[in-house]
Order: C-alpha cells, then structure tokens, then sequence
C-alpha cells in the first residue's frame, strides 16, 4: 500500500508532489492501520521501500537501519511518511498486542507493471522502450550512465513472499524481500537482459543528461534467508522474458 516514490526526472514528472506524496501516505497508514485496530483485524501486513533507509549508510542495508539518519533528500517527506508505519506497527503492538508488520521489497517488477516510459520504474519502461524502437527500426536510448546498480525482485516471487509473511511471520519488526547481494544488477545488465529476450538488434545509447539517481541500495536479505533458507527465486533473465513476453501479448491493454 501507499504512493509510491519518484525521483525527479528531467523534465520533472507530473506525478512529483512531495507534500501531496507524503500527506497521502500519512492518511493512507493511520486510516488503514487504525481501522485494521478498531476492528479486530489480525494481521496487516504494511510495504516499505528500501529508498526511505539513510542517505549516508554502510552497506548491505538492513531491517534495523531504517531510522538511523536522514533520508535522501528527493525522497524526504515520502521516507518520512513511510517510516512511521514502522513507529506506528510497534505502538500499537506495545499498546494493543496488535500484530502489524512490514516488508521492505527492492526493486518490483513484471506482468502487469506501469509500462509508462515517463513515470514508470526502470524494467517496465525500458521494456516498452524497446518494444516502441523494435517497430520503429530505431535506437534503445536509456537514461543515465548504466552504471547503477539495482536488486530486482520478480512479482511473482514477491508474491509468494507476501503470502508467507501474512501466514507465517510473526514478527512486528519489518523484514527485506529481496534477492541476495550476489544478484544486483547494473542498469546496463538490466537493459541488455531485455534487449536479448526481446530479440532487439539496434544501437544501444546511454543519455548521461538523465540522471542516474541513487548509485545503489545493496539490501541484505540474510533475515529472509534465515527463515526461509530454501526459497527459489525465479533467475533474473527468465522473468525478464517471461515480463516482456506478457508485455507483447498484452500491448493493447497494458497500463502504459
Ligand atoms: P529507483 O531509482 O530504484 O527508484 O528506480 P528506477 O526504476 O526509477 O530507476 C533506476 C535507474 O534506472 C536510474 O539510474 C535511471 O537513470 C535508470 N534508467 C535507465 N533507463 C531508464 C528508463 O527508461 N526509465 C527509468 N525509470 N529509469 C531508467
């Protein structure tokens, strides 16, 4: 749940509103957490994002540094907002026996994402890049310098994940759902998983005008793999395709 957060692009998206951002992420966590309260609701399970963690941090980030410094400043009120779902969970533990947690997904991706070249994440609107420059016998512009450095999580994966954590985590504290550090990507690899699985031959140019954003947020999913050890996560290139796949066959109907 929550609106999510989006770093200004050039030009800034119409969907950047910090205090809009921030004061519907508010009402969004007292309105559903205290409802879930007043009526007897056993478990909530909240989603964070690893972009609200401190600006300035050590590397893997985990679950126990969410509020150990200020956040980047593109994501203050947004990071802000999204952090008292955590005060919020343990209050209302410590007062009412509430068992309200959170997860901290990376970055989402897969069937049925926002495709939008403008506003959407990095996988889906490179996805749609290439679909677009495919048909026009044109070039696959990405944005930046490829160099930074992402964990991307299947949704179908998350998916599963947020299952176990609704029936079987029994914690307040939040948890990372991510792949393991071994598995970040650059923004480079990530375009060039696409161009293979969608068979794209043209020119591939990096636009260093755009920026790049946070380097990287390595995340530590070791808390996750002491509960579930076993847990296969799809491998990176056979969701990308099974992604640009349903992205082809549902063009029409996309959300784009
Ligand atoms: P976030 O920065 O983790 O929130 O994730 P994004 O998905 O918005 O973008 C991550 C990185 O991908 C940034 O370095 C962008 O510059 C880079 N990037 C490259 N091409 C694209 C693109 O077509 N769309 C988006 N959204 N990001 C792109």
């Amino acid at each position: 749940m929550g609106i999510s957060c989006r770093v200004p692009r050039s030009p800034p998206s119409l969907v950047w509103d910090p205090p809009l951002t921030q004061r519907r992420n508010i009402h969004i966590n007292d309105n559903v957490l205290h409802s879930a309260y007043e009526t007897g609701v056993q478990k909530v399970v909240s989603c964070l994002s690893t972009c609200i963690f401190p600006d300035k941090t050590t590397y893997p980030i985990d679950e126990t540094m969410i509020h150990n410094g200020p956040p980047h400043s593109s994501n203050f009120g947004y990071s802000y907002a999204k952090r008292m779902i955590d005060i919020q969970n343990r209050g209302y533990f410590e007062q009412h026996g509430c068992r309200f947690t959170a997860v901290i997904p990376t970055n989402v991706f897969g069937p049925h994402d926002n495709f939008n070249i403008e506003d959407g994440h990095v996988l889906p609107g490179l996805i749609h890049k290439v679909y677009l420059a495919k048909q026009n016998g044109s070039a696959l512009t990405v944005w930046g310098t490829g160099k930074p450095r992402r964990q991307f999580i299947y949704s179908l994966d998350l998916a599963r994940l947020f299952l176990w954590v609704l029936r079987e985590y029994d914690e307040v504290e939040p948890i990372i759902l991510s792949v393991g550090e071994e598995d970040e990507v650059s923004i480079r690899e990530a375009a060039e998983a696409i161009v293979d699985a969608m068979d794209f031959r043209g020119e591939l140019l990096f636009d260093t005008t755009k920026a790049d954003g946070q380097f990287k947020k390595t995340a530590s999913n070791a808390k996750l793999r002491r509960y579930l050890p076993g847990f296969q996560f799809t491998p990176f290139r056979q969701a990308v395709k099974e992604t640009c796949a349903w992205f082809s066959t549902n063009y029409a109907n996309a959300r784009k």
